[in-house]
């Protein structure tokens, strides 16, 4: 019997009682490597000595001051190396307490941008299918995961969704990339000219699309060209980079690798490595002009904004990241996971698709490779998959993703930056047995 309401009612999560580097260790004695980093969230790993040395030396200083009385050196710090690493043009950062919240305060900070430019008709915020945006209702409203929104709907400010940038699912044969990152981003025109580009916002999209659709990367130069019509439109571009930043792909930031850089972009996830919660907004300069030129005041808070403790684990994490370079290891083990991926699922004959950018991979199952069609969604093959995984010690992140109203299964794998060859090799052995495992139980 639990007091807590855990997200599952009939299903006691097991107990963790100890964690360090890739392993989580159960109240039964039990090891999982956990190659997911929960959800793309630990990327150190667990119980790395100069976080948690950083954390205690935070708690001895101030372990919270209100951001309505002061600031921090912590909080400051991280919001100068925010910006120092950050794309063209960003010039400000807000520390929230994680992504959701991060996707919240973007929102906002486009709405006051344009009011306090006087453009009062700009409130359509368009957004992707097959996205998530956080879980709160703004970022919910945002998100296009019909699955998670579906009971809330009435809850839901509107939003305008187009069609994601999915290769797999979405180009055509015999369409060249080129033609279909035109047809894909023309859809964000054809939805502005629809809305009245004087009424529309902001479009929000993750580069890297994570939870809902698993590790989708963009096509040719899809963001260039949505970029170019934000730009032509005054519309401005919000990249969620919660799950798919902050080093997870290979760079720093995944709109590196799209050669863009964003009106405003939320981090989160990997920001902190989970020793704390912690997100933020990275905005530009001149959303920031916009509001230090007119009210001087943005409209928004939480009580725990810049808290401390959350900068300084998020420091520490990012400053070992960068004294290791373990940058150069993601982009190392990332391709190493997708050469050993592509060994053990290239032919299967229920993996259609392996997909993904630095250690950020997935693999999407489908009943039958030719016509992509997936499993029948009562199958919920997805948790058979985690279940089989979690029975051989492995944490993977599965998902039945909608896909235009078509449930589709795939396996996200999203290990620490700390991972090494063997342990990658470990990793995709035992997700090959957990996937054969779960095919069998609805063969
Ligand atoms: N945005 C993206 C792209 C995410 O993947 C997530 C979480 O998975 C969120 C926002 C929400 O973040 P949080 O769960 O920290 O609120």
């Amino acid at each position: 019997m639990t007091h807590l309401l855990h997200r599952s009612t009939r299903l006691q999560p097991r107990r963790a009682v100890a964690a360090s580097g890739l392993t989580i260790t159960d109240s039964e004695g039990r090891d999982y490597i956990d190659a997911c980093g929960g959800a793309a969230v630990s990327c150190l790993g667990h119980g790395h000595p100069d976080v948690i040395a950083a954390l205690h030396k935070q708690a001895d200083t101030v372990a919270y001051a209100h951001t309505g009385f002061f600031t921090t050196e912590a909080a400051e710090r991280l919001g100068d190396r925010l910006v120092a690493d950050a794309p063209e043009g960003i010039g400000h950062a807000y520390l929230v307490s994680g992504g959701s919240e991060a996707v919240e305060a973007a929102l906002k900070l486009a709405r006051q941008y344009a009011t306090e430019r006087g453009e009062e008709s700009r409130r359509h915020v368009i957004a992707r299918r097959q996205s998530y945006h956080g879980n709160t209702l703004g970022a919910l409203a945002a998100g296009g995961n019909e699955w998670r929104r579906a009971q809330f709907r009435p809850l839901l400010i509107e939003t305008h969704h187009i069609a994601p940038c999915f290769a797999y699912r979405e180009q055509r044969e015999a369409e060249s990339d080129a033609d279909y990152a035109a047809r894909a981003a023309g859809e964000l025109e054809q939805k502005i000219a629809e809305l009245g580009a004087e009424n529309v916002l902001a479009f929000v999209a993750e580069p890297v699309v994570g939870a809902t659709a698993g590790a989708v990367p963009p096509v040719g130069d899809y963001f260039k060209r949505i970029r170019e019509i934000c730009d032509r439109h005054g519309v401005l571009l919000i990249l969620d980079e919660v799950m798919c930043g902050m080093g997870r792909t290979g760079t720093l930031h995944a709109c590196e690798q799209e050669g863009i850089a964003p009106d405003l972009m939320t981090v989160a996830k990997g920001l902190g490595g989970g020793y704390q919660p912690v997100g933020a907004v990275l905005l530009s300069e001149r959303i920031y002009e916009a509001i230090s030129g007119g009210s001087g005041f943005f409209q928004h808070g939480h009580t725990y904004m810049g808290h401390p403790m959350a900068a300084a684990a998020a420091l520490a994490v990012q400053e070992v990241i960068a004294r290791d370079d373990l940058l150069s290891n993601v982009r190392e083990m990332g391709a190493h996971l997708r050469a050993r991926l592509e060994e053990a699922f290239g032919s299967h004959a229920h993996v259609g698709d392996i997909r993904g950018r630095g250690l950020f991979q997935a693999i999407e199952l489908v009943a039958d490779r030719e016509s992509k069609d997936p499993f029948d969604p009562a199958h919920k093959l997805h948790a058979r998959i985690k279940a089989a995984a979690m029975e051989r010690g492995l944490m993977v992140y599965p998902m039945g993703g909608t896909i235009d109203g078509v449930r589709g299964d795939h396996v996200l794998l999203a290990p620490p930056f700390i991972v090494g060859r063997e342990d990658v090799d470990r990793i995709v052995a035992r997700l090959a047995k957990a996937v054969e495992a779960a095919l069998g139980e609805i063969a």
